[in-house]
């Protein structure tokens, strides 16, 4: 890629941004308040900004390899405690894409170095649901099936921080599971009931 060409569009983007209206970046400048943290995979095709049709200063971002929420992953940890804490967000969205190449590797028996670890905790989703996954005699629908599961089981993760549990008592903060179907552009609610979920898991995880 020429990234001669990057510079030009940036060049083009201001242009464009300044016409619609002239103080945007001095409104950028001021600070942010998103009402949204978006936690998505880091593929390339999912761009999370685009496919909501949001723009600069309307979503907090985290993106990594098959989206995951890790409770010992201090980088996803931070992302999730200022965003709830500081940023006061008041929804928290999980969302995975189908034809997910982390998914796809963690059904796969390879070594993949320092993958494995990351990639275990995809494996344990599988584990988990396990009798539902091995029933799908399709390989592309389980394949897909684990991505909406993967999502769910993200879901449950951040349920299971103590930021996500006051905020949700506290001011009603929602966390949402979705899934971008990198086939035809659309993003689909998984519908992830955040009230059972929560009544069903506090009993072990409750830390308020
Ligand atoms: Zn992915």
């Amino acid at each position: 890629m020429d990234l001669n060409k990057v510079f030009a569009n940036n060049k083009k983007w201001i242009k464009d941004r300044l016409s619609a209206d002239p103080s945007f970046f001095e409104g950028l400048s001021k600070g942010q308040n998103p009402e949204l943290l978006f936690i998505g995979c880091s593929d390339s095709r999912v761009a999370a900004e685009e496919l909501m049709g949001l723009g600069p200063g309307e979503v907090f971002v985290h993106r990594n390899i098959a989206n995951m929420v890790i409770s010992i992953d201090l980088n996803v940890m931070s992302v999730v405690n200022y965003a709830v804490n500081q940023l006061q967000v008041k929804d928290v969205i999980v969302c995975g894409h189908y034809a997910c190449g982390g998914v796809k590797a963690a059904m796969q028996s390879a070594d993949l170095g320092i993958l494995n670890p990351w990639l275990r905790n995809i494996r344990d989703v599988y584990r988990i649901h396990r009798n539902k996954l091995n029933a799908i005699e399709d390989e592309e629908k389980r394949y897909d099936r684990l991505v909406e599961l993967n999502v769910q089981e993200q879901c449950v993760n951040l349920i299971k921080t103590a930021a996500v549990q006051k905020a949700n008592r506290d001011r009603g903060l929602k966390v949402h599971g979705w899934v971008f179907d990198v086939k035809t552009g659309k993003l689909i609610d998984l519908k992830i009931d955040f009230d059972k979920y929560l009544s069903k898991i506090m009993e072990i995880y409750h830390l308020e």
